[in-house]
């Protein structure tokens, strides 16, 4: 045969082992990166044919019809889903990146739509993407610039139904742990006016006004330093921040969306999605229409007047906790149980504490229509609502109110990103969550998520993780594991939290049932104390109200572990940080009553527990 027509020939074989093999190896036998890249592909359980060019007859001429084709000389040569990647070291890198996932998930007219045929897919126009600038994406944005790479963060905040809207840096900054903790501060110093009395300042319980508008102005004045200071900081960092709406079109391609309805299309070899979540309405008459949730109160411009919280778990008792604080009458509908997945003892004291100090609880309740009485701000609103009694009979009523708050929990902001564009299922069941792996990544590596959009944020105990600090620190770990040799995973053991109810609560670790549940009764022991705060013991109203704090701590009977810390105080989340550091050493009930408390805190009395709980004995701790 004359050469042109065996050239003719081998390219031909060439052609049909690319075309029939999603990945096709041309390999030699004693060749190590042969071998290197084989072992790699199989440890990622990628599927591939190889042919070993030594072994076959025509193994020479076929390597000179590759070397014509790809101008690489050397072996392993390697082609996916048709396009040539290169040597083991190029493979290799392109497993690492994610790019070999990619392309194997990736239709032919998704490549085509790509415009990826002939590319090597190593022409992004950023390193990373992140999809939303909220306490997650920040910090993993600027995390990976760090490591000097091209960082492009995306954030865009819908209105809520009734027009709300805020700036950049997420839930945490605009209308959580912020707005949330400061609200709680105004309470308190309320609180505190009614004690001032005991102190000898009779002027300041007397003179006891709140003015919301006021509030609100300071608040959001700090915000918006806030929502600036993330700006420049952004700039001076030289991360790209767009304000627009991102959604997925295909495998590392985002349509961006800006205010006025303006769109263009972006790359990214990596992207994130951290995109958080959002309140849920009940889906009953008026509910956006009239309700109002978080997303709303802490910009709200006018006084809410008397409020009725709907739902019983974090953000609902907070809230409820500073309505009243700052003297609202406050209505709270509870369908099932307080803080579900929190120890439910600290819960009911909790409850307890909220009654006593005159919040109305509205037990087995569920709202079924809103009718608006009187427009205005705040109008005048009546719920109507259904009531499970003990005896079992169903009541129907209404309550009237001003305002009503729904927190009946969240939904994550991933329905219109168009996840199914790159063959991601979302789930209504566990509120839209993206399900990731240990490492944040979901089906393919180029893509992770974090924050409050992933499904796996639960403590081994259930209990819910979305919380900012967690939020942070996922996302900076992920940086460092895309774009450094780090290798460190987020640790959801042991993490603290703290519910900003009147009465603070903090906890770390195993709530009592799932103690008991994982390890059996036998198993553990519970060192209890009820303590008056030193700062309530003078004041008549305290008094009144039989106001007590409560601590406890879990211990595992065999190793002297200390497994859960929960304590029901004034600063528990000053209490509870420090803590946690001692947790996460793995602390035993002995290094606790080893340490020396400082006197007279709320927190020595973690220090000094030798009251268990199987003894029965009185819990109630008196003076020093
Ligand atoms: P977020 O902070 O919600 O940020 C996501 C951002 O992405 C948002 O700005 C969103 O508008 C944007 N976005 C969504 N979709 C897109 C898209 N397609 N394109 C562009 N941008 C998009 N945690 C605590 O630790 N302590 C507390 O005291 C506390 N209090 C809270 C009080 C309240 C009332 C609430 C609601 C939450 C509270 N949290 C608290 C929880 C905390 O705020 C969240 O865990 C944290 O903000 C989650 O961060 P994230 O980055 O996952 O999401
Ligand atoms: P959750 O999902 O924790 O709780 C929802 C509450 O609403 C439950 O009490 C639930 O009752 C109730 N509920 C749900 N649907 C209805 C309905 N149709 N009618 C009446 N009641 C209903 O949501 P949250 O919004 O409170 O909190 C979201 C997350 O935000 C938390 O998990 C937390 O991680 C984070 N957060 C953290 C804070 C902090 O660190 N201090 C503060 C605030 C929020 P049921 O038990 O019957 O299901």
């Amino acid at each position: 045969m004359p050469p042109t027509k065996v050239a003719e020939a081998m390219a031909d074989v060439v052609e049909k082992y690319i075309n029939e093999h999603d990945v096709m190896i041309f390999s030699k036998s004693w060749c190590p990166y042969c071998k290197k890249i084989k072992e790699a592909l199989r440890s990622a359980n990628v599927e591939f044919y190889a042919i070993e060019l030594d072994k076959i007859d025509d193994g020479e001429l076929i390597l000179a019809e590759l070397i014509n084709k790809t101008e690489q000389e050397t072996v392993p040569n390697i082609f996916i889903k048709k396009q040539h990647i290169g040597g083991c070291d190029k493979t290799l890198e392109a497993l690492k990146q994610g790019r070999v996932a990619t392309l194997l998930n990736t239709t032919d007219t998704e490549m085509k739509h790509q415009g990826v045929d002939n590319d090597t897919l190593d022409s992004y126009d950023y390193d990373l993407i992140v999809i939303g600038g909220g306490s997650g994406g920040l910090a993993c944005s600027k995390e990976a610039r760090s490591f000097d790479k091209k960082v492009c963060v995306l954030d865009f905040v819908k209105p809520t139904p009734i027009g709300t809207t805020w700036g950049l840096g997420g839930t945490c900054v605009n209308v959580g742990c912020i707005p949330k903790k400061l609200m709680h501060q105004a309470s308190l110093i309320g609180e505190y006016a009614n004690d001032s009395n005991d102190y000898g300042w009779s002027q300041l319980e007397k003179a006891r006004q709140h003015d919301w508008s006021k509030m609100i102005q300071s608040i959001q004045t700090y915000i918006r330093s806030l929502n600036f200071k993330y700006r420049t900081d952004l700039r001076s960092k030289d991360v790209v921040y767009e304000n627009a709406y991102g959604q997925f079109v295909s495998p590392h391609r985002l349509k961006l969306t800006d205010k006025k309805g303006q769109t263009k299309e972006i790359t990214g070899k990596y992207i994130v999605v951290a995109v958080g979540g959002r309140p849920k309405y009940p889906n009953i008459e008026g509910d956006t229409k009239y309700g109002i949730t978080s997303d709303d109160l802490f910009s709200l411009n006018y006084d809410p007047g008397k409020t009725i919280v709907v739902g019983a778990s974090y953000v609902a008792l907070e809230c409820a906790g500073f309505l009243h604080g700052i003297g609202r009458e406050v209505h709270i509908f509870v369908r099932s149980i307080l803080l579900r997945g929190f120890d439910q003892q600290m819960a009911s004291k909790i409850g307890d504490y909220m009654s006593s100090i005159g919040i109305q609880f509205h037990h087995q309740t569920i709202p079924t229509r809103i009718e608006c009485l009187e427009e205005g701000k705040p109008g005048k609103l009546r719920l109507y609502y259904r009531q499970t009694l003990e005896s079992g009979d169903i009541k129907e009523t209404y309550e009237d109110c001003n305002t009503i708050l729904f927190a009946i929990g969240r939904e994550a902001c991933t329905q219109d990103l168009n996840l199914d564009q790159i063959g991601i299922h979302l789930n209504p069941i566990n509120g839209f969550k993206i399900k990731t792996k240990e490492e944040q990544s979901i089906h393919v590596p180029w893509l992770h998520a974090i924050g409050d959009c992933i499904d796996e944020q639960t403590m081994p105990l259930g209990k819910p993780l979305e919380l900012t600090p967690v939020a942070i620190q996922t996302g900076q770990l992920l940086a460092r594991r895309l774009f450094s040799t780090s290798s460190i995973k987020m640790d959801y053991y042991n993490i603290p939290t703290t519910v900003f109810t009147p009465i603070e609560y903090g906890a770390i670790g195993y709530c009592e049932e799932d103690a008991i549940l994982q390890l059996g009764q036998d198993n553990i022991e519970v060192f209890h104390s009820e303590f008056i705060p030193l700062e309530w013991a003078i004041c008549h109203h305290r008094e009144e109200i039989k106001a007590k704090s409560y601590c406890k701590l879990i211990v595992e009977k065999k190793t002297g572990r200390v497994i859960g810390f929960h304590v029901l105080s004034p600063n528990s989340g000053e209490i509870t940080q420090g803590y946690a550091v001692a947790m996460r050493l793995g602390a035993t009930k002995n290094d606790f009553d080893m340490t020396v408390g400082i006197h007279p805190t709320c927190s020595e009395n973690l220090t000094t527990l030798s009251v268990t709980k199987s003894s029965g004995d009185s819990v109630e701790k008196e003076g020093c």
